[in-house]
């Protein structure tokens, strides 16, 4: 059995306050199905074939460049695409009362958060998860790495993840990473942040 593009849970034009539909769809069609199919060849015909995606990104110390950095592609565009929506939604439960007592209120959380993207040089990602100890954490991984993976300097289960390649952005917002970054927030799925969040209590 091989891995497969999964849907997005909604249409490419449904994030336009944030991302314009021609990068939703080069980046879904044409990105995340790259690493898919190239993920597919690395592992065919190995001891590899057949395991789950977490169980395989789990591994990254010990995978070969091509298995990492296309099973983390495609295990970080399926996280991301699930986190986003075009319905306002804001920090709710347990989640929102971690947040302020990890980070003080949501507003400082999300500079924090937005630093460790405009930061992270080059192409990568920012998290907020939740660390070894069980408290909320941010961190950011390079190229398609994620902190699931024992390489990762942080590890830990991630509840939000931000790609911040520039093929992410680069139609609407060229070099202007802020700029992304900032409208993001408007289309980030806060439910399913928080039930990330409930499921690993
Ligand atoms: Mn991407």
């Amino acid at each position: 059995m091989s891995f497969t593009l999964p849907e997005l849970p909604y249409g490419y034009n449904a994030l336009e306050a944030a991302i314009d539909a021609k990068t939703m769809e080069i980046h879904h069609s044409k990105h995340h199905n790259t690493y898919v199919t190239n993920l597919n060849n690395a592992i065919a015909d190995s001891e590899l074939e057949g395991q789950d995606l977490e169980t395989l990104v789990k591994q990254a110390g010990s995978l070969s460049a091509a298995v990492r950095n296309n099973g983390g592609g495609h295990w970080n565009h399926t996280f991301f695409w699930e986190l986003m929506t075009p319905n306002s939604t804001t920090p709710s439960g347990a989640l929102a009362t971690a947040i302020n007592s990890t980070f003080g209120d949501l507003e400082t959380f999300k500079t924090q958060f937005t630093q460790a993207g405009l930061t992270r040089f080059g192409s990568g990602w920012a998290w907020l998860i939740i660390n070894t100890s069980g408290q909320l954490q941010i961190t950011s991984t390079p190229n398609q790495d994620n902190p699931l993976m024992d390489i990762a300097e942080v590890k830990g289960t991630p509840i939000l993840g931000l790609d911040v390649w520039e093929h992410a952005y680069y139609l609407r917002y060229q070099n202007r990473r802020p700029d992304y970054i900032k409208a993001w927030w408007e289309v980030v799925n806060w439910d399913k942040v928080a039930q990330l969040y409930s499921d690993s209590q």
